[in-house]
């Protein structure tokens, strides 16, 4: 069996993380390692390595990490808005193969990224 990945084992509450969101299907947490005031993660409980490896069954999830998405920027008073960034591959950037979009805010993001 292949190695869990970290964010696995934050889903099987094996290592703390600072959980904002949690149901059936998804979880919300900060980033360790967080790139702008507000920096959360937003995770399936599902394996999927990212959005290259997402099947058409995926849909109605996928649909639901958006709303999320939507309700914890909301939470966490990002009106004035936020960048969601979901890294895939290696050319990507991706360095946790579970599916994850980052909700970046707090300050005023630059463009293009790196
Ligand atoms: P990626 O580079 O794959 O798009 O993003 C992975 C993100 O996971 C990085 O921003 C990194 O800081 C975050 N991260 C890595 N390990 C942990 C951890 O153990 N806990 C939390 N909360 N975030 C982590």
């Amino acid at each position: 069996m292949s190695e869990k990945t970290i964010f696995k084992r934050i889903i099987d509450g094996e290592i703390p993380a600072e959980i904002l969101h949690e149901d059936e299907h998804c979880l919300a947490f900060r980033d360790i390692s967080a790139q702008a005031p507000t920096h959360v993660l937003v995770i399936p409980k599902k394996e999927i390595q990212n959005v290259a490896s997402a099947t058409d069954e995926d849909q109605m999830l996928l649909g639901h990490l958006m709303l999320v998405i939507r309700n914890v920027a909301q939470e966490l008073g990002l009106e004035k808005g936020y960048r969601v960034v979901a890294n895939c591959g290696s050319d990507g950037g991706q360095s946790v193969d579970h599916l994850h979009f980052h909700v970046l805010g707090g300050r005023a993001m630059q463009w293009p990224p790196g």
